[in-house]
C-alpha cells in the first residue's frame, strides 16, 4: 500500500484545493461563510478519493465535509456575510460567530452537567458517565479528527471557544474512579477521535488505567472513531500503526473486549483497498470493529444506502451496531429527518438484508432520560402510535419496557412527541427527580 502523507484543508488554506474549480463560487462562498461558524476540515484523502466533484452536489461526502449554505438560517448567514464583506476585525468576526454558535445548543441533552460524574467533591473534567455500564472519557489530545463532519454534535470542541471545550489532560483520576466504581464495565474513549492521537500520546492516556486494570471491573474498552473512513494509513502505513495495532493486541490478549467503534455513514467510504487493509490489520488483532452513523438528509436517507452499508460492514466482518438519529445541536434543520421517516427508512433496509446484518439498533434518539428507539408504528385502540422502548436509559430499570407517544408526522425528537394512553411518559416524574437532584451538584446551570 503506497503512503499517503496526511494533508488538511481548514478555511485558511482550502483555496488551495485543486478540485474547486468544479464548485461554483455561490458554493465557495458558503464554506467561507458557514466554515467561519461550524468547524470545517478536509483532508487529501477525502477530496481525492471520496469524493466525486463531477457531481459534488448530490454527493454524499461533500455533504459530510464541506459547509453547505443552508446548514446556516438566513438571518445568520446574512449577519456573517456582511461581516466578511466589510472587513470586520478578527475579534469582531469571532464574537459575532461566537454568538451563533451559542444560539445553536451547543451541549445537548444536559451533557455539561447532568452526565458529568464527582470524584472527591469534584467535577471529573473530561468524563462522562450517563449509563451505569459504560463511562466516556475525552483525553484533550484526542479532541480534533482527521476531517470533520458538518453534521458533528460534538462541534464545539473543534471550535476556539475554550468555555465549550470538554476534555481532560490525563486518566489518573479516572483510573480511581473506575476503581471505585465496579459496576462500570465498559470505558469508551471518545472525542473529537482518539485515534487521531499518535501511539506515544494514547499510551499516556491508557497506561495509568492499565496499571490498576486487576483492580476495577473493566471488560470492554472502546474506541470511538472515523480513521477508518478518514485516515485509514493510521492503521496501515504510519509509522506506529504496528505499535497501535500491538497495543490492541496487548488488551485483547488480557482477556479484555477491545471495541473500535467505527463511524461510517455511506458506503463509499467502505470501498477503497485502503480502508479494506486496515480493517483486516485491526481484526487481526483479536479487537471488533462495530459501527455506527446518524440517519441524515443529504447524506444516507435512503434504504438502500443502509442495506448496502450494513452489508458492506459484514463482508468485511464488521458488525452494525446504531443507526442514531440527529441530536438537536449545530445544524441539526438542515440534516434531521421527522422520525417516522427515519423509522420508514430503517425498517425498509433492515427488511433487505439477512439477520446476520440485523445485529444494528436503531433508530435511536439520544436525549436527557436516555437512547430511545422507535419500534414501530401501530395502531391501539383505534389510535395511531408510536412504539418505542428504551436502549439505554440514566435509570437502567427503563430499558427495553415498551412504551407508546401520539403519532405524529413532524416530530424529529423525543422532545416532539407526546405520550399516548396518558399524561406523561412513565419515566417524566422520576426524571424530574434525577434532574432536580443534579441541578443542585452543579456548578453550570445548563441543561437541554
Ligand atoms: C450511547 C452512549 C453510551 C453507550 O451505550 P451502549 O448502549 O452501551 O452502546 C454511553 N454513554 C453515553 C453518554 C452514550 O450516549
Ligand atoms: S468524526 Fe465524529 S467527532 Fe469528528 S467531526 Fe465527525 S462526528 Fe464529530
Amino acid at each position: 500500500m503506497t503512503e499517503k502523507k496526511y494533508k488538511s484543508y481548514t478555511l485558511r488554506n482550502y483555496k488551495k484545493i485543486k478540485q474547486l474549480t468544479k464548485v461554483s463560487e455561490d458554493d465557495i462562498k458558503s464554506i467561507e461563510v458557514v466554515g467561519n461558524v461550524l468547524p470545517f476540515k478536509a483532508n487529501n484523502y477525502v477530496i481525492e478519493e471520496l469524493i466525486d466533484w463531477d457531481n459534488y452536489r448530490d454527493d454524499p461526502i461533500y455533504h459530510l465535509t464541506f459547509p453547505q449554505r443552508e446548514m446556516l438560517s438566513s438571518e445568520h448567514y446574512k449577519i456573517v456575510e456582511e461581516a466578511l464583506d466589510n472587513n470586520v476585525s478578527e475579534e469582531k468576526l469571532f464574537s459575532i460567530c461566537n454568538d451563533i454558535r451559542e444560539q445553536l445548543n451547543p451541549h445537548p441533552a444536559g451533557q455539561q452537567c447532568l452526565n458529568v460524574p464527582m470524584f472527591d467533591g469534584e467535577q471529573m473534567s473530561g468524563v462522562q458517565h450517563k449509563y451505569r455500564e459504560t463511562v466516556l472519557f475525552f483525553p484533550t489530545s484526542g479532541q480534533t479528527c482527521h476531517a470533520y463532519c458538518t453534521f458533528c454534535f460534538r462541534w464545539p470542541q473543534f471550535v476556539g471557544d475554550k468555555s465549550m471545550k470538554f476534555a481532560s489532560k490525563e486518566s489518573r483520576d479516572l483510573a480511581k474512579y473506575l476503581q471505585n466504581h465496579h459496576e462500570v464495565t465498559d470505558l469508551l474513549f471518545t472525542g473529537g477521535d482518539p485515534m487521531t492521537m499518535n501511539f506515544k500520546v494514547f499510551r499516556k492516556y491508557l497506561d495509568p488505567i492499565w496499571k490498576v486494570i486487576d483492580k476495577t471491573n473493566i471488560q470492554t474498552i472502546r474506541i470511538g472513531t472515523k480513521s477508518l473512513s478518514f485516515w485509514q494509513y493510521r492503521f496501515v502505513t504510519a509509522d506506529d500503526a504496528q505499535d497501535m495495532l500491538d497495543l490492541f493486541k496487548m488488551i485483547v490478549d488480557k482477556g479484555i473486549n477491545l471495541a473500535i467503534m467505527a463511524h461510517f455513514n455511506h458506503p463509499v467510504e467502505l470501498s477503497t483497498d485502503i480502508v479494506k487493509e486496515a480493517i483486516r490489520n485491526i481484526l487481526a488483532t483479536g479487537a471488533q470493529i462495530r459501527t455506527q452513523s446518524p440517519i441524515f438528509k443529504h447524506i444516507n436517507d435512503d434504504p438502500e444506502v443502509w442495506a448496502e452499508l450494513w452489508r458492506k460492514q459484514v463482508n468485511l466482518n464488521c458488525i452494525p451496531y446504531y443507526m442514531f438519529m440527529a441530536r438537536d445541536t449545530g445544524a441539526k434543520e438542515y440534516f434531521e429527518l421527522p422520525i417516522v421517516k427515519a423509522y420508514d427508512i430503517f425498517r425498509e433496509a433492515y427488511s433487505k438484508v439477512s439477520g446476520i446484518c440485523r445485529t444494528v439498533r436503531g433508530p435511536s434518539m439520544s436525549c436527557t432520560p436516555g437512547k430511545i428507539m422507535i419500534s414501530g408504528i401501530a395502531e391501539l385502540n383505534g389510535e395511531k402510535v408510536l412504539a418505542l422502548r428504551f436502549i439505554q436509559g440514566r435509570n437502567p430499570d427503563w430499558v427495553a419496557t415498551p412504551f407508546f407517544a401520539k403519532y405524529d408526522e413532524e416530530a424529529s425528537c423525543m422532545s416532539d412527541l407526546k405520550p399516548a394512553f396518558s399524561e406523561k411518559f412513565f419515566f417524566e416524574d422520576e426524571m424530574e427527580q434525577i434532574y432536580h437532584q443534579k441541578y443542585s451538584d452543579c456548578e453550570e446551570n445548563k441543561f437541554e
